[in-house]
């Protein structure tokens, strides 16, 4: 496929992002997209959602290996990992895209927004959104609720689907060999992927096993 994207400006005449990113497929394209339009923008990894450590790990070191390619400023924030259980408690049979979610990205956005305000960014955004797997319309109230708090500062709610970046995200993903996780992320997802594959006799989850392919 031919890598023709639109030129991308920031909102609010800002000039440069602070991008949350999930993990490297996610935000491969995204980070591509906002090279090619020549916009200033620093890797913000905070993701205390993810089980076990150890895929935490290998997404973590996917995204920074890629970023150092494109040597692009790396934020990596906590993994506490304690305040997302305890903002989860009463919440593990949610599913996916309920109230459980909600909450895992206002959390993750609100660290976001305050990383932001301490460190010169008026502007914030998310790779979460790429996903098809993903509610867009959740995510980006999430988005919007934590800059709330931030006068001068604006959540940048650009759909990277659009205009074949979907099908790019794959694309880079197969090109760079990138880590395939095979659940969201957290201990909850792993647990109802893993029993939606086994009503349909299929492997359970091998954490660390998968890579993008060419
Ligand atoms: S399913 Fe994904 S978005 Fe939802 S709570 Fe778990 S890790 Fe967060």
């Amino acid at each position: 496929m031919t890598l023709i994207r639109e030129k991308l400006t920031l909102p609010a005449n800002a000039n440069k992002l602070l991008l949350h990113s999930c993990c490297a497929p996610c935000s491969g394209e995204v980070m591509e997209a906002l090279q090619a339009s020549g916009i200033d923008y620093t890797i913000f990894f905070y993701n205390p959602n993810i089980h076990p450590q150890k895929e935490y790990l290998i997404r973590k070191e996917e995204n920074i290996r890629f970023a150092k390619k494109h040597n692009i400023p790396f934020v990596d924030a906590d993994y506490d990992t304690n305040n997302w259980f305890e903002r989860a408690k009463g919440m593990e049979k949610e599913p996916e895209r309920g109230i459980r979610c909600t909450m895992c990205f206002d959390m993750r956005f609100e660290r976001t927004a305050l990383y932001a305000s301490e460190n010169g960014f008026s502007v914030i955004s998310s790779s979460l959104g790429i996903s098809r797997w993903k509610d867009m319309k959740q995510i980006n109230g999430c988005g919007e609720r934590a800059v709330a708090p931030y006068p001068n500062m604006v959540y940048w709610d650009y759909n990277w689907r659009k205009k074949g970046g979907s099908a790019r995200m794959i694309e880079i993903s197969k090109r760079e060999q990138f880590y395939q996780q095979e659940y969201c992320g957290c201990i909850y997802s792993l647990r109802d992927t893993n029993k939606h594959r086994k009503s349909q006799g299929r492997e359970l989850i091998k954490i660390g096993v998968q890579y993008y392919t060419p």
